[in-house]
């Protein structure tokens, strides 16, 4: 008989459930940078339009912050090497930001350095990860680009937009507290490519293509947001799945009211509602003000506003 795995205790479960009540939604006001990576540009479009709610448990959440911990102490770790590591921006003694797609697109890096042993003179982007013992063996096996593309990317989206020439990766096996270092140059082509692609995914006036139909497709069994795209699940309600919202130089406009939405107004929304038609697994049938009608993949139909009598 199968050996059953110990109940947790109560304080356990209580840390855990610390994590989940102080959880935010997950949705990010830009298409982050270390998210450009995925191969499935419609689960960008779902990320960027806040389609899915996050839902972690309390473990996986822990864990994400133990890698974000790890970050001080690799900081630490490349200045007893002589490094001159700064993981602020001096002028404004916040993490340094990129952005580009006006404003809809960038991210944090972890640092920038100068003084590194490898090449003292050079100014590198520094990215910092943790890895499990598998996931660790892979990198130094294939190396950055090959088994971790997403960090690839995100590291030349980041040269790409502050105009350095050279990244570190600091990678940390959270098994073995074993450290892989590894150089990389900027891919110009590599780096307009993903800038591209952000805008398209950004701009796109539909959903982009799925990167497979088959909901037992590897990528899309792992993918949050397999129940809106493949199982006729309800996308959240926010501005960002309204049909009325649209993404403008620094930031949404909504042209039912004609005004700007701020990140707090998105997550509001009004009852005048309605989703994007991408959103609704069905056809459009009839439209009018503040109402759609359609007709259900799964038979029947549903009117989503008010029709007036
Ligand atoms: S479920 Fe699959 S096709 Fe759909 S967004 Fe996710 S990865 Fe893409
Ligand atoms: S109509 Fe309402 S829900 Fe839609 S974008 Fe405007 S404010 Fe948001």
């Amino acid at each position: 008989m199968a050996v059953l795995p110990p109940r947790p205790t109560p304080t356990v479960e209580a840390i855990f459930a610390a994590y989940e009540i102080e959880a935010d939604d997950g949705f990010r006001n830009h298409l982050g940078a270390s998210l450009i990576g995925k191969n499935c540009e419609r689960a960008l479009w779902h990320d960027f339009h806040w389609t899915t709610r996050s839902h972690f448990p309390g473990r996986i959440l822990r864990l994400f912050e133990t890698g974000q911990l790890e970050e001080a102490r690799i900081v630490r770790n490349l200045r007893r090497t002589g490094a001159t590591v700064l993981d602020v921006d001096p002028d404004t003694g916040r993490q340094w930001r990129v952005e580009a797609c006006g404003g809809h697109f960038g991210g944090s890096l972890d640092a920038v350095a100068i003084g590194l042993l490898e090449a003292p003179k050079t100014w590198h982007v520094l990215e910092f990860k943790t890895h499990s013992a598998k996931s660790f063996a892979e990198l130094r096996r294939d190396g950055v680009r090959a088994s971790k593309p997403r960090h690839f990317a995100q590291m030349q989206v980041y040269m790409h937009l502050t105009g350095l020439t050279r990244a570190m990766y600091v990678a940390v096996c959270k098994d073995t507290d074993q450290i892989h270092v590894e150089r990389l140059p900027a891919d110009r082509a590599e780096g307009e490519r993903l800038l591209a692609k952000a805008e398209r995914i950004i701009f796109a006036q539909h959903l982009p293509a799925r990167i497979s139909d088959d909901p037992a497709w590897w990528q899309c069994r792992l993918c949050e947001h397999r129940e809106v795209c493949h199982e006729g699940g309800a996308a959240a309600t926010t501005c960002r799945s309204c049909l009325h919202s649209t993404p403008v130089v620094g930031g949404w406009h909504c042209a039912r009211w004609d005004r700007p939405l701020s990140p707090a107004d998105q997550r509001r929304t009004c009852e005048r509602h309605l989703f994007i038609p991408d959103l609704v697994p069905g056809v459009v049938l009839d439209a009018g003000d503040d109402w759609v009608e359609y007709g259900l993949k799964a038979g029947g139909t549903w009117i989503n506003g008010a029709r007036p009598c």
